[in-house]
């Protein structure tokens, strides 16, 4: 680990272009014409918002090219990339006949580390199509309870970059991937990694399932410690046997069940530990409570579980494990719980933007008025609807896709009552919620876990969450 790749001195006068003005397009451009590289930025788009942040790097002297993301510019070394852009631009074609590397953000932070000359702190990292922000939080939780200097990183809390880069020194870094990030992450070698569970999800980018599934399996390519998998969803261990490790390097599986031997599970509402002790062929090492996870839903006891593995593989005590889960507070719109009114809780999982996310909190409540539509994104509901129908006590439909849903439902739970509301306005969730309380009866759950985008009504789904929330808040003070 403690090898460095790249001193100052590799930078000075390499041509590196960095592909799309953006989130990490920006500190990455500032951060190599820092180091002394000769800098362009290519971008798509040429708006008024691009126009502004180029002026604001061509003033530091770095060259930007709006609206041609397209053309490599002439002597490129380097493509430094934005995650989000599809490897079948011709941006990367033009690179792969030239033979320049392309690297994401996230290669980039993996080849700075210990360019400071410090040890680089080692990487925990988190993915799967679910769960991800939640798990990397609940591992950063843990680490610090165990007097750890550490932050979670990734597509929240501190930017990759800064975190390598900063002056605070980590001893441990729990960092969230995409799939995307892992795409253009060749070199990437975690000390541990975790791959939470593996659903279709992004496949026009990646172009197949196969192709998705592999960029999420490069995250386990060179462990050192331990590779974590779902126990309960194969394609996660198959990535496992396919990767490349160090020797040494363990597969340990988290499940819901009694765990075997190499596995966290759960016994007796007791998270338990089958894999970091002595003798796990007869051994178990108790280490928090199921009422000790924030919510404790199925889904997020999974999500702990990993979390736990991933702590447990970089030597963290079982108390530690304890008091981080429960020092563990969700981030907003995570199946928040909003109020109770009249004896109905209001739940609100925004996030769940994919059927997947969807059916795991459908799978926490029983019964349930659902509030669901928005931006299908080509998703199919006829298996989410068939495990949710016995639980749904009714069913309000939003958003331009919500027929889809209508439909799913006509067949598989047609005994179920549906509100369909044909308006994508704003006031649309105040209805939403007043309807589903209509539906509701004493300790019944009304969940808004749309399975869909929200882009069609709201800017994203922190504001759908909070139209869920506000209408909810003002229902509370109408009664
Ligand atoms: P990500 O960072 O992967 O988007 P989040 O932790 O933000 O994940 O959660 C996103 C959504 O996925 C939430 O709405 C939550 O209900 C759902 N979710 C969280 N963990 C899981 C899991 N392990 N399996 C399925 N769905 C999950």
């Amino acid at each position: 680990m403690g090898s460095r790749e790249v001193s100052n001195q590799d930078w000075q006068g390499k041509r590196v272009t960095v592909a799309g003005l953006g989130v990490s397009g920006i500190p990455a451009a500032k951060v190599l014409h820092g180091l002394g590289a000769v800098v362009t930025v290519v971008n798509d788009g040429d708006d008024e918002r691009s126009r502004t942040q180029a002026a604001e790097l061509e003033a530091q002297g770095i060259t930007v090219r709006l609206g041609d993301g397209a053309t490599l510019p002439e002597s490129t070394e380097l493509i430094v990339t934005t995650p989000g852009w599809k490897p079948d631009k011709p941006l990367f074609t033009a690179a792969a006949e030239a033979g320049v590397p392309v690297w994401g953000d996230v290669e980039l932070a993996w080849r700075l580390r210990g360019l400071d000359g410090r040890e680089p702190a080692p990487w925990l990292a988190v993915t799967g199509t679910n769960g991800k922000t939640t798990t990397v939080r609940m591992l950063a939780s843990i680490l610090e309870a165990a007097g750890l200097r550490t932050a979670a990183v990734g597509n929240i809390g501190v930017s990759l970059l800064d975190a390598v880069l900063g002056d605070e020194k980590y001893d441990v870094l729990a960092v969230e991937l995409s799939s995307y990030q892992l795409h253009w992450a060749p070199s990437l070698r975690a000390h541990s990694a975790a791959v939470l569970n593996l659903a279709p999800d992004h496949l026009d980018w990646h172009g197949s399932m196969e192709a998705y599934a592999a960029d999420k399996g490069r995250i386990y390519e060179g462990n050192r410690i331990a590779c974590v998998y779902n126990a309960q969803e194969r394609a996660t261990e198959d990535l496992v046997r396919e990767a490349d490790v160090e020797e040494g390097c363990r597969a340990i599986g988290f499940t819901l069940a009694t765990p075997g031997p190499s596995q966290l599970g759960v016994v007796d509402g007791i998270l338990v530990d089958r894999a970091f002790v002595a003798n796990r062929q007869k051994q178990a090492q108790e280490l928090a409570e199921v009422t000790d996870v924030n919510p404790s839903a199925p889904h997020n006891i999974a999500n702990a579980l990993a979390a736990a593995a991933l702590a447990r593989a970089f030597g963290v005590g079982p108390a530690a494990v304890r008091d981080g889960l429960r020092a563990f507070r969700p981030d907003p719109h995570r199946i928040e719980h909003v109020a109770d009114i009249a004896g109905v809780a209001y739940i609100d999982d925004s996030k769940a933007t994919n059927t997947h996310a969807a059916e795991a909190s459908l799978a926490a409540y029983d019964p349930i008025v659902w509030i669901a539509g928005g931006l299908a994104k080509g998703a199919a509901f006829g298996e989410l609807v068939t495990g949710a129908a016995g639980r749904l006590r009714g069913v309000v439909l939003i958003g331009r896709d919500r027929a889809l849903i209508r439909e799913a439902l006509a067949r598989h739970a047609p005994e179920v009552p549906v509100v369909d509301l044909d308006r994508t306005d704003t006031g649309a969730m105040s209805e939403a919620v007043r309807e589903a309380t209509r539906l509701a009866r004493p300790g019944d759950t009304v969940l808004m876990a749309p399975a869909c985008a929200s882009m069609d009504m709201f800017v994203n789904y922190n504001k759908r969450g909070e139209a869920f929330a506000d209408a909810v808040r003002a229902l509370a003070e109408s009664d």
